[in-house]
């Protein structure tokens, strides 16, 4: 079996690539062994173009919003779903100085940072001492629905493989790759933090990072918003579901979840929320980020049938679509890939 591209891992890198590559026309074989704990399975699918305690703008996001939205539509029009909801993110401040951070920021740039007009609207629902404040455009993809939607769609073309990639019966040349029975113009790895054990791509200056969320049953909870306070917590697709975490753990001794988070997840939302709720799962996966939060993108520089589409972060649902494209307009077309994500940056590192 001859293939363009052989593909390792659909998470949501590989969904997106297989995405791309099938719109230019090219044939793919994609491996993936169907693991449950995986990023893209465990995210609560957001783009909050907003970051951290100081609402500073998350890198690209104008540019990122956009695209993220038309390819989320186009691939939801192609399978007949809707993965897409546009949705306001309520942010209730946890104190007056974060409440004094918010009025200040929209001061200096209110593009995505809005009061909200009727501060008491949420008191039925939620415990909150110091207002609240409004971050829009939000949105809130179906990471799970999008993953197993296309899968169907590739088993249907037999374009995959549910099995594990043994990277040991892997043979690569410049001109093409060998795998058992197939051969394949390139491969490109897009198997989340499994490369950091990949020997091509091991040196990358990868940063593992571990999360959890918890997901709950709420007959009583409003799903017109996401709303955050410490934690996030944003409705699902399924009715009365929602997802609530995350933490950032940089040191973990697996991918399990853990009762520390539970047990303090459950507190927090059992001061936080007014009305009854249910704990329904709980979930764990680690996130494949990197030191300087860039994704990792494009073609080995020494390698060139060796390519990897990585390093997302904690922000796979507005990354993965925009630089997909950019890597399949790169190995289609030629065209450069963003320096500051194009993985030729470590090509000295590479180079080892
Ligand atoms: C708790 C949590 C919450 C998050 N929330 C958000 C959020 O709200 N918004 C956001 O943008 N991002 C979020 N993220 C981050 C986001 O999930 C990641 O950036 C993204 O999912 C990474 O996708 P990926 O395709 O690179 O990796 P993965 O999702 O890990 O996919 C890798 C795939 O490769 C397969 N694979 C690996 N090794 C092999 C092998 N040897 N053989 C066969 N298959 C293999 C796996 O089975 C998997 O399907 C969150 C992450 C976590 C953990």
């Amino acid at each position: 079996m001859t293939f363009d591209f052989l593909i390792v891992g659909q998470g949501i890198c590989g969904t997106m690539l297989s995405w791309f590559l099938h719109k230019e026309g090219k044939s793919i074989l994609v491996i993936d062994e169907g693991k449950e704990n995986t990023s893209s399975k465990v995210a609560a699918g957001l783009i909050n173009p907003i970051t951290g305690r100081r609402y500073v703008t998350s890198w690209m996001i104008d540019e990122l919003i956009p695209f993220a939205k038309e390819t989320y539509t186009s691939i939801g029009s192609y399978l007949g779903h809707n993965f897409i909801q546009e949705k306001g993110a309520i942010d209730f401040f946890t104190s007056p100085q974060m409440r004094d951070a918010f009025v200040n920021r929209i001061t200096e740039d209110d593009t995505y940072l809005h009061p909200f007009p009727d501060q008491n609207h949420f008191n039925q629902y939620f415990n909150y001492d110091f207002g609240c404040g409004q971050v829009r455009p939000a949105f809130i993809v179906n990471l799970s629905g999008l993953l197993q939607a296309w899968r169907l769609v590739l088993k249907n073309q037999n374009a995959i493989l549910e099995e594990h990639f043994d990277l040991n019966a892997l043979q690569v040349t410049e001109d093409g790759i060998k795998y058992g029975e197939i051969s394949a113009q390139k491969i490109i790895f897009c198997d989340g933090i499994t490369s950091m054990n990949n020997p091509w791509f091991e040196l990358l200056p990868f940063s593992a990072n571990k999360g959890e969320a918890l997901i709950i049953h709420s007959e009583e909870l409003i799903n017109e918003y996401i709303f955050k306070k410490g934690m996030i917590l944003a409705p699902l697709q399924e009715q009365n579901m929602f997802w609530v975490g995350s933490n950032y753990q940089w040191e973990f001794e697996d991918d399990k979840p853990t009762e520390k988070f539970y047990e303090q997840t459950l507190q927090h939302l059992k001061n936080w929320l007014k009305v009854p709720f249910e704990v329904v799962a709980h979930k764990a996966a680690v996130r494949p980020a990197t030191v300087e939060r860039r994704p990792f993108v494009g073609l080995h520089p020494h390698l060139p049938s060796v390519g990897i589409f990585n390093g997302m972060g904690t922000k796979g649902t507005s990354l993965a679509p925009f630089f997909a494209n950019q890597l399949v307009q790169h190995v289609v077309h030629g065209l450069p890939i963003m320096p500051e994500a194009d993985v030729h940056r470590f090509s000295r590192i590479l180079a080892k």
